[in-house]
């Protein structure tokens, strides 16, 4: 600041003593006329030249450009660089406030919740990409739009009068349809200034999940009443009643029978749990399909001899194998999940009634087992649900013949585990057949002469 005085004074002195020498010159003598003149075009040339400088670091603001200072030199030069240094400095604070917004909202995108920000009025500041297949929402167009105004849902309406916050609501998402549906549990945490934050979680899978739990126990407690009472009410008899030799011994036998089935159920559930609850299964243990046909042969074989005791009349059953081969997985699951669908041929097919139990492997490197009976056939509406726990077509007949309802279910645990397929085939009236298909890493042709 004194430079900058000091060279005004020296500027006037210079412009002072200018005139002057130009007054005497031009043979004015010591008139101070010049001098004065001098020193006043001297202020004149420095406040034009300082007005410039001024405007140029003016200009320069406006712009913004921090690369190169408007002005070099002077208190306008130190001005214009402490400007750029502020400038930058506000520039570099801009810069990572920015990426840090950045990061925070790509987290918020990466959330496997929906996210939607609102502001006072309920209008949507930003949202997430799940939040926008939560809602339906669309980027550009809903902004700044008024959240009631997209989600109509009553549910959420009534929440939100009732400023009740501290819990979720439970509502259909966009793509509820009758077919799929989807839930949401949607909950608003209010932050500054009357602002909201929507949370929603897709919780479908925990409802239906929790639905079929709930089915689940029900099945399970329904299954094991019915005989509990069967039994409760022989025991009564067998207590108030004295009984001959005869009634007694049928009793017994009915007994027998009930708990029979219960052991069935419990064993066909710890079967089904222990299926769920393991790894998949690898192909280090190698089974022979002939020995499997053999052991299915044994187990169709006792189960018969029970069937003809009841009827009388004997089924006609051919068992068929082309190609010898192994299986890759766990012996005692394969064999359950075949004799499982060879038994129910057995148990559905009316007495005299053909099943062919076949193993072959295809040409294309996989192998089949499968069964095919002359039985009652299931409708097609049924097939799909067939493999459900606890889903029978005909429930009296299911249990006459001493099914669960889970032999299926367990058929189908096995097939995942082994990477097979269970394919269902079966015209009513006519017959069924029930086939696992083996990929052809779990099949090793075995060579006929070693
Ligand atoms: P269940 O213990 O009742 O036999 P499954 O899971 O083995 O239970 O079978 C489910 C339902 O599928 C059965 O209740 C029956 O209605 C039907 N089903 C299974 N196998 C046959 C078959 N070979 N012929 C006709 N219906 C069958």
């Amino acid at each position: 600041m004194y430079w900058r005085v000091f060279l005004f004074v020296a500027c006037l002195l210079a412009g002072a003593l200018a005139g002057w020498f130009a007054a005497f010159k031009a043979g004015l003598g010591h008139d101070l006329t010049g001098l004065l003149a001098g020193a006043l075009v001297a202020a004149v040339v420095w406040f034009v030249v300082d007005a410039i400088r001024g405007a140029k670091l003016l200009g320069w603001l406006r712009i913004g450009d921090t690369s190169e200072p408007a002005v070099s030199s002077g208190l306008w030069g130190e001005i214009s660089d402490r400007a750029r240094r502020l400038l930058k400095s506000r520039e570099r604070l801009t810069q990572a406030s920015d990426e840090r917004l950045q990061n925070f909202l790509a987290a918020l995108q990466a959330s496997p919740n929906g996210v939607v920000l609102l502001d006072s009025q309920m209008r949507i500041e930003w949202f997430n990409q799940t939040a926008s297949t939560h809602f339906g929402f669309e980027a550009l167009r809903d902004r700044e739009q008024h959240f009631g105004n997209l989600v109509r849902d009553p549910g959420f309406a009534a929440y939100f009068a009732a400023h009740d916050f501290e819990r979720d609501v439970i509502m259909p998402g966009r793509a509820d349809s009758a077919t799929r549906p989807v839930r949401l549990a949607v909950r608003l945490h209010p932050y500054s200034d009357g602002k909201m934050l929507l949370l929603s979680r897709d919780i479908t899978a925990v409802e239906q999940a929790e639905a079929m739990r709930r089915d689940f126990v029900a099945n399970v407690s329904h299954e094991i009443r019915t005989p509990l009472t069967v039994l409760a009410g022989f025991v009564e008899t067998l207590q108030t009643l004295s009984l001959d030799e005869a009634d007694r011994q049928r009793y017994l036998d009915l007994m027998a029978q009930q708990s029979a089935r219960m052991q069935t159920l419990v064993s066909d559930l710890l079967t089904l749990s222990r299926l769920e609850g393991s790894p998949p299964v690898g192909s280090t243990e190698w089974v022979s399909a002939h020995l499997l046909m053999q052991q299915v042969a044994q187990e169709v074989q006792a189960l018969t001899t029970h069937v003809v005791q009841g009827s009388g009349q004997p089924h006609s059953i051919r068992f068929e194998e082309i190609g010898s081969c192994d299986i890759g997985g766990a012996h005692s699951e394969l064999l359950s999940a075949m004799a499982n669908l060879a038994g129910n041929a057995v148990r559905y097919t009316p007495p005299g009634g053909e099943i062919v139990v076949r193993w072959r492997q295809l040409p294309d490197g996989r192998g089949e087992f499968s069964v095919q009976d002359t039985g009652p056939g299931i409708a097609a509406e049924h097939i799909p649900r067939l493999t459900e726990r606890f889903y029978r077509v005909d429930s009296s007949r299911s249990r006459d013949t001493g099914g669960t309802g889970l032999g299926l279910a367990i058929v189908k645990h096995v097939a995942q585990r082994h990477g097979a397929e269970l394919k269902i085939e079966s015209t009513p009236g006519k017959g069924s057949r029930f086939s696992l298909v083996f990929p052809p890493g779990r099949i090793k042709a075995i060579d006929p002469v070693s």
